[in-house]
């Protein structure tokens, strides 16, 4: 048994989990070679999603949360990502860094196990 019993909440980490496959093809860099990084992030994403309806970056701290989302600068994916290619919570690593996997999958119920 997870957490995940909200629908609202299961179908923001499949729309997360989709995204994060997607965008890290899209742009050539990949998953952290310990997925439960990955995973982690992308649950934080999807909880973000779930309560403001949109996926504010989870690995920053805010005084204002809504008033981040309206701002836009933080919606992953955030500005330094989507300029530089530079995503400080390890979820889309270039190739070159030393955590970098070879891969940009991952599965439902893989993400779903580490985050239980
Ligand atoms: Fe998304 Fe940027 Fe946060 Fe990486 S640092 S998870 S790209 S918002």
């Amino acid at each position: 048994m997870n957490n995940y019993t909200s629908e609202s909440l299961s179908e923001n980490l499949e729309a997360m989990r989709k995204f994060s496959e997607v965008y890290a093809k899209r742009t050539g860099t990949f998953f952290c070679s310990d997925i439960s990084v990955t995973a982690v992030v992308i649950e934080g994403l999807a909880k973000h999603k779930d309560h403001y309806g949109s996926p504010l970056c989870p690995c920053r701290h805010y005084e204002d949360k809504l008033k981040e989302v309206m701002n836009s600068y933080w919606n992953c994916p955030c500005v330094p990502m989507r300029e530089r290619r530079e995503c400080h919570c390890m979820l889309f690593l270039n190739s070159d860094s030393e955590f970098a996997s070879k891969n940009q999958f991952i599965d439902i119920d893989v993400l779903v196990e580490k985050i239980s």
